[in-house]
């Protein structure tokens, strides 16, 4: 692979999106050199590049070590982008764009012509969103095409809600980072499939599927989330994912349960960490416990997830110890995004 010097800019995360900003303009003028570019957005990190251009969406796979045959999320900034990606907008997906974006909503239609066969994975759809940050906004506006962004990780680590993350996993791989602070939401977008009858989720993520109904009545899950047997229609999702170095495991039960897991793994000699709240935290003794947000304020877990699991890996731990949350609201993104890093590795009471 490419040595690449990774140029670093920081950015004030309100910056007006209809100004021009030296930092934003530098970035934008990489993109448009078919350069790949990470930029904050409200749920994590993204990795940019023209998502009309097959050599620049080629350098993310490339950055990321990601699957050829999972697609990407194409980022707009406005609604006439999304003209020219898709064939057709259907009614549904109106009423959403008009309750969610900008925000943590990825649509699926039927594609259009012109974008990078690499973006859609071969498929015949396109995933789209616009992201509610100013910096992301600004970035698509100044390079004047929409960006196809994964997030801005190695695929398999958790994803980046800090420029320092993007740094660790991608430095000398990747054109630039601008560093716009800490994300917002800390889990990814919810992904919804809008070209079957019923809308059907495919990731659960910052939108909730209650939320999603209030505007749109029933909504429909792709059956792969609750049953690990089938293929997920969301070709990403079948992926290990989000995984720190050590090996996850999940805790159906209570504290003193999940304690006795960690007594039993000390005796066998392992270093040990837990995974647990800051109202839990001071209940376990373990080699290094970290606490995620608060268990009375699920959406603050969301916002740790990532960077909690990022930090067990400077410790060297052999094996992390994990409580789960409640899958209501934001819940069942975090959950799902706990059950990937664990790989399927859950105990139960
Ligand atoms: P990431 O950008 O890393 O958060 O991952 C994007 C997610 O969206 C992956 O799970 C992809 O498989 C999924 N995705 C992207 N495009 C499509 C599509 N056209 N149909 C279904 N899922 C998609
Ligand atoms: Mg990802």
């Amino acid at each position: 692979m490419r040595a690449v010097k990774t140029k670093l800019w920081t950015v004030d995360k309100n910056v007006h999106i209809h100004k021009k900003y030296p930092q934003i303009k530098e970035a934008s003028l990489l993109i448009t050199k078919n350069e790949v570019v990470a930029f904050p957005t409200e749920t994590v990190y993204g990795l940019g590049a023209n998502a009309y251009s097959d050599e620049a969406v080629g350098k993310i796979f490339e950055a990321k070590g990601r699957p050829s045959d999972n697609p990407l999320i194409v980022h707009i900034a406005n609604e006439s982008q999304l003209q020219e990606l898709v064939n057709e907008i259907p009614e549904v997906a109106k009423k959403l764009m008009d309750a969610f974006w900008p925000g943590p909503l990825t649509l699926v239609f039927q594609k259009g012509e012109g974008i990078a066969r690499q973006v859609t994975a071969g498929l015949a759809t396109v995933a789209v969103r616009m992201p509610d940050h100013a910096i992301a906004l600004s970035l698509i506006n100044e390079s004047g095409v929409p960006l196809a962004a994964p997030s801005a990780n190695v695929s398999g680590k958790p994803s980046p809600t800090l420029a320092a993350h993007v740094y660790e996993d991608l430095c000398g791989k990747i054109a630039g980072i601008v560093d716009g602070g800490p994300t917002g939401i800390g889990v990814e977008s919810t992904v919804l499939d809008c070209t079957t009858e019923i809308p059907t989720i495919l990731r659960p993520g910052g939108v909730t599927k209650e939320q999603l109904e209030e505007v749109v009545g029933i909504v429909a899950v792709d059956p792969a989330l609750v049953d690990d047997g089938q293929a997920p229609k969301s070709p990403g999702l079948k992926y290990k994912h989000y995984a720190p170095q050590a090996k996850l495991i999940l805790v159906e039960g209570d504290k003193l349960f999940l304690q006795q897991q960690v007594q039993i793994a000390k005796q066998s000699g392992k270093k040990v960490g837990v995974l647990t709240t800051k109202e839990n935290a001071s209940e376990y003794d373990a080699d290094i416990v970290l606490p995620c947000g608060s268990k009375n304020d699920l959406a603050t877990v969301a916002q740790h997830l990532y960077e909690v699991l990022r930090k067990f890996d400077e410790y060297e731990i052999d094996v992390i110890y994990s409580e789960t949350f409640p899958e209501q609201g934001v819940g069942k993104a975090i959950m799902n995004r706990l059950n990937k890093a664990a790989g399927g590795n859950v105990i139960k009471c």
